[in-house]
């Protein structure tokens, strides 16, 4: 989707810390860590937000959610665990349109969050 940033990284039209790229899905490192591992998982098709997820996405969406803890396990992460975090529309934080789920790990997480 044009002016969509995670499909401009999708596109390869701008640069990321790349950890994992497949025809369907794209991991990259976030470019404001809030802990010492910190990665996206995002389709490389637009969907804007979880809300916008359809049944047609199932297959999809488990491709996206086990690539994620395996890249997670690959970076260490699987004895002490990580957060996997889905922001969605305004309440729910969500600052870029594009749907995107957050590996975070490497230090204890607080709950509830903010
Ligand atoms: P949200 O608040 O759940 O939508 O998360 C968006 C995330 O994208 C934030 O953690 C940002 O730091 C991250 N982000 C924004 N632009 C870029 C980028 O160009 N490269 C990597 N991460 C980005």
């Amino acid at each position: 989707m044009k002016d969509c940033i995670f499909c401009k990284i999708a596109g390869g039209e701008i640069p990321s810390k790349k950890i994992y790229e497949d025809d369907s899905i794209l991991a990259f490192h976030d470019a404001n860590p809030q802990a010492p591992v910190h990665f996206l998982v995002i389709p490389k098709r637009h969907i804007a937000n979880l809300m916008e997820l359809g049944a047609e996405d199932i297959p999809l969406a488990g491709t996206l959610l086990h690539k994620a803890q395996e890249l997670a396990s690959e970076l260490g992460c699987a004895e002490k665990g990580a957060r996997f975090v889905i922001n969605c529309k305004s309440d729910g934080g969500q600052t870029v349109d594009h749907l995107h789920l957050h590996v975070l790990a490497g230090r204890q997480m607080d709950w509830p969050p903010g």
